[in-house]
């Protein structure tokens, strides 16, 4: 009769009646992490949709310390950042799921494309050429950030301005990830795709969007990452506020963040405001109805959100709410 090993007698039993593993494994970016997996295979029932495997969509099987390949090292990045995301969104906003009705979506890790993308129904990770960047916790939180966005009122929608708010959401996701999971090997900050392995700078910045050549105030819609740019910088002052992003580009005073957590569960509370078409303009009342709402009788969180707006130089709209 075989020995239990002591991973064996760890299991535990999950809302499905199946078992979950804590597992260990070694990402490419976040080094030794403990994953939850059913047992030998690359998915997560207890996150009904979670699973990770090559382009064929079949999930890895994989033997405990999970190591080895770098598709499969990208695997665990990836179930890694995916199950923070969701903690995340459980703990910070209380929403069930990527869905917010109990479910996440499948990812593969793609060796014949070096991008990344979200395609309405899975997340897929680039990993032609090696380029390991592509499986850090912002952009794992980003590419999932996507299906957080379609699944909130009005979808993902259509045109620049929409796609640019979906941009900027899946960025706010990602950076959120890395401050929720707080890893020394992948430490918070504002920057996204900031790890070594493609290129030499990060992707974008969201504090200082100029350092990568976008717009830090609110201007005309164009390209969807360059325009997502300033509703970007509005959370990174919500939560971090000047300190973090000097420039108002309204010239007002300083504002000092309510930190990035009372500054996720606002924004994630919007998005259930949210319809089709949806504009700046509209976020902005959305993120002001939010703050009021979560935060009543207090007015203190809706005037950052309130200047945090108005310091990327998105004024005050007819019929806005007022706090008190
Ligand atoms: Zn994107």
């Amino acid at each position: 009769m075989p020995r239990l090993s002591s991973v064996a007698l760890a299991a535990v039993v999950t809302l499905a009646g199946g078992t979950l593993q804590p597992t260990v494994g070694f990402g490419l970016h976040n080094g030794r992490v403990t994953i939850d997996l059913d047992p030998g295979r690359m998915v997560d029932s207890t996150r009904p949709g979670l699973r990770c495997g090559g382009t064929s969509g079949v999930p890895f099987v994989v033997t405990e310390p999970v190591d080895g390949s770098p598709a499969v090292r990208a695997c665990v990045d990836v179930m890694y950042g995916a199950q923070q995301l969701w903690n995340m969104l459980r703990d910070w906003a209380g929403r069930n799921g990527f869905d917010g009705n109990g479910r996440a979506f499948p990812a593969v890790v793609d060796a014949s494309t070096v991008n990344n993308y979200w395609n309405g129904a899975r997340a897929g990770f680039g990993i032609a050429a090696l380029r390991p960047r592509t499986t850090t916790l912002d952009l794992v939180g980003h590419e999932y950030g996507h299906a957080v966005y379609q699944y909130t009122p009005g979808g993902a929608g259509s045109g620049n301005e929409m796609g640019a708010l979906n941009e900027s959401a899946a960025d706010i996701l990602g950076a959120g990830v890395e401050h929720y999971a707080n890893n020394p090997n992948n430490p918070p900050d504002w920057l996204i795709g900031e790890l070594p392995g493609l290129g030499t700078g990060p992707l974008r910045n969201l504090a200082n969007p100029a350092a990568v050549g976008f717009p830090a105030c609110h201007g005309p819609i164009g390209e969807v990452h360059a325009t997502s740019a300033p509703h970007s910088r509005w959370f990174v002052l919500l939560a971090d506020g000047t300190r973090a992003s000097p420039q108002r580009c309204d010239g007002g005073p300083p504002i000092t963040g309510i930190g990035v957590r009372k500054a996720l569960q606002i924004f994630m509370a919007s998005l259930t405001l949210k319809s089709n078409p949806w504009n700046h303009k509209k976020a902005r009342i959305a993120t002001l109805t939010a703050a009021k709402t979560l935060h009543a009788p207090s007015c203190a969180e809706f005037d950052v959100v309130r200047q945090s707006w108005n310091a990327i130089g998105l004024p005050a709209q007819p019929a806005e709410p007022t706090c008190p």
